[in-house]
């Protein structure tokens, strides 16, 4: 239990090890196709584990893989959860666990889905155009998106220096960050439509989310942030009940809102934002749980070899391997110390929120 041994391999083991798990509880399971194979010719589905309709009132969701890559570690953590629970119990709220939303870039090493598309800034509301960029994207797009595949020699931090020196490195991350919808083959691309991912919960979240009147949602990701440090992000205006909530569950200090100093650039077609628009559950809580790993300037280095990598480059090429692992290193540390915090930090705020969830 909480041993780093819930971390897989590859994509296909990660989904039959969630398979399995989920089986022994006795959850209903469900598989969703993108139309997609992976490395080795495999399917690629997201996958859905529910605990049933018992107390659905209360509902717990745990999700993992919206980010590709990133569900090597969200993916652990969901195992984590449902080993322990085999052992000690389940908990008495209605679980539905969402598997590697973006199936495509769990199997092949990416952040982005099939079309490029960054699956969290891809969930714009009704009405809102999936065009623009923020001002400061065209002016960087040469640099974070050459076209030609990336070289083991060159060092983006020193390309990069001019720009950090003119705008600095909180306002890179803004311009960079937010999304756009302007440069398809670029990084942080929302597309030009809803995706695959978004269409299949637009399907059928209300489903899985049937007789909720509420729910916890807590989305696991990595990359941004402290090393091994966890912040709640949230991605739209907060209620007065879901900011006391969040408070009083998790601590003061656990969650950065929206309306955040810190985070003063636009975002637009979050997952959280959608969700909790959509009416599912008369309170809706999402949370974003990332937990750090390296620094920005790292992290930004990795994605932008990996997209030059996926686009310019020949996926034979060593190059192109080497780019890839590097990612998920990037956004899944080997480090055991780092995987067993993350692990152990994901657990507690699971428990916190079932113990928020839990009726009086
Ligand atoms: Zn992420």
């Amino acid at each position: 239990m909480n041993k780093s041994t819930a971390f897989s391999l590859d994509y296909s083991t990660a989904r039959l090890r969630f398979r399995q798990a989920a089986t022994l509880l006795g959850w209903t399971l469900e598989g969703h196709s993108i139309g997609q194979t992976g490395p080795n010719g495999e399917d690629l589905t997201i996958d859905i584990a529910s605990s049933g309709n018992a107390n659905p009132e209360q509902t717990l969701v745990v999700s993992s893989g919206v980010h590709g890559v990133e569900g090597f570690f969200g993916s652990a953590v969901q195992l984590a959860l449902l080993e322990h629970w085999a052992n000690h119990g389940v908990p008495s709220v209605r679980c539905v666990f969402l598997h590697g939303l973006n199936p495509y870039g769990f199997a092949w090493l990416r952040r982005f889905d099939e079309n490029n598309v960054d699956p969290n800034r891809n969930f714009l509301l009704t009405g809102e155009p999936y065009r623009g960029a923020p001002p400061g994207y065209a002016e960087l797009h040469g640099l974070l998106n050459p076209r030609r595949p990336p070289s083991r020699w060159e060092s983006f931090f020193v390309k990069a220096l001019p720009a950090i020196a003119r705008h600095g490195i909180p306002a890179l991350k803004q311009s960079v960050a937010a999304g756009q919808y302007e440069f398809p083959k670029g990084l942080f691309f929302g597309g030009s439509r809803p995706s695959q991912m978004h269409q299949i919960l637009q399907q059928h979240l209300g489903r899985w989310l049937q007789g909720s009147r509420n729910v916890v949602h807590l989305d696991f990701h990595t990359g941004l942030g402290r090393s091994g440090d966890c912040k709640l992000l949230i991605d739209y205006p907060l209620t007065l009940s879901a900011r006391k909530n969040l408070t009083v569950w998790f601590g003061a200090e656990s969650f950065e809102p929206f309306d955040s100093p810190s985070i003063s650039y636009d975002t637009r077609g979050g997952l959280g934002h959608w969700c909790v628009t959509r009416g599912y559950a008369s309170e809706y809580l999402f949370a974003c749980a990332e937990f750090g790993t390296f620094g920005p300037v790292k992290v930004l280095a990795g994605l932008r070899a990996e997209n030059q990598a996926h686009h310019w480059g020949n996926s034979e090429f060593d190059a192109t391997h080497r780019a890839k692992i590097r990612l998920k290193e990037l956004f899944c540390p080997h480090n055991e110390s780092w995987r067993l915090k993350v692990l152990r930090q994901s657990m507690k705020l699971v428990g916190q929120a079932i113990d928020g969830l839990r009726p009086l």
